[in-house]
């Protein structure tokens, strides 16, 4: 079939398996041309199919030569219905992995299910032994619990409502949007979600499995960004979630002797997951306007080849601010930077969005993401949907 990109809302239903195959590639192949780095040998990346995960993947693989195993959440092509993007990067991932010598094995199910944990312990014990790294890249709108019920993330403040201005990416319009208080209940679902809860359940579960190593490090993502997105991520649900993977980065680094766990604060950057935050995409347009007219923009690929080669492996230890924390955001939140932002910000309206923001560049990302506006793919060409992983064929 020919593969069109059908867009709903902040999401696009369809993928293309050819175009998330270069996709992969054009970031395989950036690595490929960087400096190695002497790190990991083997990884595993638990939400490894897309965003930063999939880029941690890439960089543990191509920059370190390391063995990686992916847990994804994914779903393969049915009748006329595509895969999922993360399906197919995972599929190109491994083939490219695989054609280049390095081991890489992927399950598709519940990171947060207990079964999930059981069998990637059983397959790390049975082909690597042990893991040196874990990387914790999970961004979930919900999460099933043991018992079987289900809790939900929101991305809603924490105190008063919160009003600024917002994009509707189709129509370029800019408006202003309201975003409400959550109740407790939905802050506490939230930290569940999106909290450490569920990182610190996977380094006990490799522990108590014998499958982690003596001194491995484990890293989870986070964001804080500037003052104008405070209400809505720093102080609003997401937020408070963060800060509880913040706290369960010390509980694991003190509770498990040997093991150092990590926050890597990120950059702002398209992914399936930013694009469903209200005001955040806006921000990001005009950030990417401003950090590519500076020379400083990076994409996924860049910035998590950064964290392996002048953070977690660098040669003096490993650099972090006051608290602890790996800053990737570095750059984002230069002064510079984000004074240029905040002026572009004050003048944004409906009439000049396409002047002063990047909004072709959210675009171009927004598309790469499902595999689509990548160069060299023929999207007029007939394509089978169906594309195996090579490690899930049975
Ligand atoms: P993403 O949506 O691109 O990737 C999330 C990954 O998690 C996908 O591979 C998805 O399949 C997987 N996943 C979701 N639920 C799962 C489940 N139940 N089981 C297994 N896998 C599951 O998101 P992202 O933006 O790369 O986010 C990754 C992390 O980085 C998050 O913690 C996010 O908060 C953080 N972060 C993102 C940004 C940003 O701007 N995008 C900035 C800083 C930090």
């Amino acid at each position: 079939m020919v593969i069109e990109p059908k867009i709903r809302g902040f999401i696009c239903t369809t993928a293309h398996p050819a175009g998330c195959c270069a996709h992969v590639k054009q970031q395989i192949d950036w690595v490929r041309a960087q400096e190695k780095v002497e790190g990991p040998k083997r990884v595993l990346v638990v939400g490894a199919s897309a965003g930063y995960g999939l880029s941690s993947r890439i960089a543990a693989a191509y920059a370190c030569g390391a063995a990686t195993v992916g847990v994804i959440f994914d779903k393969g092509a049915s009748g006329n219905r595509t895969a999922t993007a993360g399906w197919y990067n995972t599929a190109a991932f491994e083939s490219f992995a695989h054609a280049d010598g390095l081991y890489a094995k992927t399950i598709n199910g519940d990171a947060f299910s207990n079964a999930v944990k059981e069998e990637t312990i059983d397959l790390i014990r049975r082909d690597l032994g042990n893991v040196d790294l874990v990387v914790y890249s999970l961004a979930a709108p919900r999460r099933t619990l043991s018992d079987g019920t289900s809790v939900s993330s929101v991305l809603k403040t924490t105190g008063d409502e919160y009003r600024n201005k917002t994009i509707d990416l189709k129509t370029r319009t800019v408006s202003e949007v309201a975003i409400g208080p959550a109740t407790q209940q939905e802050i506490d679902d939230t930290i569940r979600v999106m909290g450490g809860e569920d990182w610190y359940d996977w380094i006990q579960a490799l522990r108590d499995g014998g499958v982690l190593a003596d001194h491995a490090v484990t890293v989870a993502y986070s964001y804080i960004g500037p003052e104008l997105t405070h209400p809505v991520y720093l102080n609003g649900t997401i937020g408070a979630a963060k800060r509880h993977l913040y706290e369960t980065s010390g509980r694991i680094t003190s509770d498990f002797p040997g093991v150092r766990g990590y926050i890597s604060v990120n950059k702002a950057l398209v992914t399936q997951s930013s694009a469903a935050i209200p005001v955040v995409p806006l921000y990001i347009s005009l950030l990417y306007r401003v950090m590519k007219e500076k020379g400083l923009h990076e994409g996924c690929m860049e910035q998590m080849y950064r964290l392996f080669h002048d953070r977690l492996y660098a040669a003096d230890g490993v650099p972090t601010d006051s608290e602890g924390q790996i800053r990737l955001d570095d750059w984002e939140m230069r002064p510079e930077v984000q004074e240029a932002v905040s002026a572009l910000w004050e003048q944004l309206d409906s009439d000049n969005v396409s002047q002063l923001a990047d909004v072709d560049g959210y675009w171009e990302d927004f598309y790469h993401i499902f595999g689509f506006g990548l160069p060299d793919v023929d999207y007029t060409a007939e394509v089978d949907p169906a594309v195996e992983i090579e490690s899930l064929q049975h």
